[in-house]
């Protein structure tokens, strides 16, 4: 197995190119730094020690967040204190007498404040695929499994996707010669090994017969439970459909309920944001029957138990009982609530 060498591509990182500010691009401790941690994630990865996954893992996932870092110094106003970057800022009074904000103190924004940030600037990151880098990283904090090497070759294929696109479209700079040709290429054969795999879990997903049509669709989001990879194979026993699915990434087997209810709020996610936001009508309710949160309201029924709610009406004021109100049986929940008053 060869090493990268972390010197290889390090030289690549000293540019020459303008910022947009006119400033020279010379050394850059954040990029470089970003860059780094990517490589030496990737150089864990490459020993095939379960000891070192862990570090492979920690090491991916702070590149990424310190390439959004990067971009997020880069936005700043010059003399702000890399303003973007602190957690906190205030106004201050200028030598000139203008007023200016500035970042405050040496702590830097996580997580959960670099997604809000970049969503305030319209700053373009996939961050689906950094979630499941983040959880890998954790999974692998709690617990020891055996296909350790497995779940990191996921974590470099999404970051692969992520910072590629990332440094291209938001550092406006050549991701391959920035990583250096071993770290992209190990990085490009992990991306196509797991695409692969993704594609015959979704061929296996075609070959099962549904009980609903619009499963078909909803299990392209589907998850496994226990390690969120998205490479779940639907089993078949001699042809035959066992109902069961295997995540190929940690070993385990779920049942079909279990793998379907994973896919459906991400199948539905742009409605649920479009409830919350705009006051649509929420897609998806908790089914009455199985109580599962898999009844699906444009569809009225649920996937898993086939639960039909039709559209019954209040015993008491005669209007419909929506879904949601199954529980108070007979009455809708404005009756329900009379009647115990008057109780
Ligand atoms: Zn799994
Ligand atoms: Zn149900
Ligand atoms: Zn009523």
């Amino acid at each position: 197995m060869c090493f990268v060498r972390l010197t290889e591509s390090r030289p690549e990182v000293r540019r020459t190119g303008k910022y947009r500010n006119g400033g020279m691009k010379l050394w850059i401790p954040l990029l470089q730094n970003a860059i780094t941690s990517i490589q030496m994630g990737v150089e864990d990865f490459q020993t095939g020690r379960d000891e070192r996954m862990l570090s492979a893992t920690r090491n991916l996932y702070s590149g990424i967040l310190l390439l959004f870092k990067e971009k997020l110094r880069d936005m700043s106003p010059p003399d702000s204190d890399e303003i973007l970057l602190r957690v906190k800022f205030e106004p201050i009074i200028a030598a000139d007498g203008s007023v200016k904000i500035q970042g405050v103190g040496k702590r830097t924004i996580d997580y959960d404040e670099i997604k809000d940030r970049f969503k305030k600037l319209r700053i373009d990151a996939d961050w689906d695929r950094v979630g499941q880098v983040k959880h890998i990283r954790d999974q692998l904090e709690h617990y020891y499994t055996d296909t350790q090497p497995k779940a990191v070759g996921e974590a470099i294929a999404n970051t692969f996707v992520v910072v590629q696109k990332f440094i291209r479209k938001e550092l406006d700079e050549d991701p391959q010669a920035l990583l250096g040709q071993n770290c992209w290429q190990v990085m490009l054969a992990q991306n196509e090994f797991f695409e692969q795999e993704l594609a015959e879990c979704k061929l296996s997903h075609q070959k099962v017969t549904w009980d609903f049509e619009i499963l078909k669709d909803i299990i392209e989001e589907a998850r496994c439970v226990e390690c969120h990879s998205p490479l779940v194979m639907a089993l078949f026993d001699n042809g035959t459909y066992q109902g069961r699915f295997e995540c190929r990434a940690c070993g385990i087997t779920s049942d079909e309920d279990d793998i379907v209810e994973t896919a459906i709020r991400p199948s539905y996610r742009y409605d649920i944001i479009l409830h919350y936001k705009d006051g649509d009508i929420m897609p998806i309710e908790q089914c009455p029957a199985c109580y599962r949160n898999t009844f699906i309201v444009s569809e009225d029924c649920c996937v898993i138990c086939g639960y039909v709610h039709g559209n019954p009406t209040c015993l008491r004021c005669n209007n419909t009982i929506s879904v949601d109100e199954q529980s108070v049986s007979g009455y809708c929940s404005y009756c329900n609530h009379k009647l115990q008053d008057d109780d």
